[in-house]
């Protein structure tokens, strides 16, 4: 039932069909673990969303055995960073749930650069 649950999430997450190719999106890097391409809404000069291409709604969702995932989501980050030529700096951000600001329902991390960021964050 739970894993019901998690499938119908899926069919229903608008990451998933980006992942899917069902709703359009620029590819910048692909992996069989990872999806990246621009914010529709773009925050700063450079903003990238980096997805895991399976449906974990949110940082809360994972666990310990999501140590690899999360570490390769990080290595995808530094990597588009240097690809985007963000030398000067960068910043990545994970919204989680209703105080953290997460608006879509399906794992990513932001990567903005190409401005200087602010702190304390809004
Ligand atoms: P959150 O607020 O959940 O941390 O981030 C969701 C992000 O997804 C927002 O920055 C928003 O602009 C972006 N977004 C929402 N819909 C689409 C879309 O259809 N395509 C793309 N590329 N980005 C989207
Ligand atoms: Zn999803």
């Amino acid at each position: 039932m739970i894993e019901r649950r998690g499938i119908l999430d899926a069919m229903d997450c608008l990451f998933c069909k980006i992942v899917a190719g069902k709703i359009p999106s620029k590819k910048l890097y692909e992996d069989e673990l990872t999806y990246a391409f621009p914010d529709i809404n773009p925050q700063a000069p450079t903003h990238v969303l980096i997805v895991p291409k399976k449906h974990i709604a949110s940082l809360v969702k994972t666990d310990a055995g999501d140590k690899d995932l999360l570490g390769h989501l990080l290595d995808v980050a530094r990597e588009q960073a240097k690809e985007q030529k963000l030398g000067n700096g960068y910043r990545v951000v994970i919204n989680t749930g209703a105080n953290g600001g997460q608006t879509v329902d399906h794992l990513h991390l932001h990567l903005l650069g190409g401005r200087a960021m602010h702190w304390p964050p809004g």
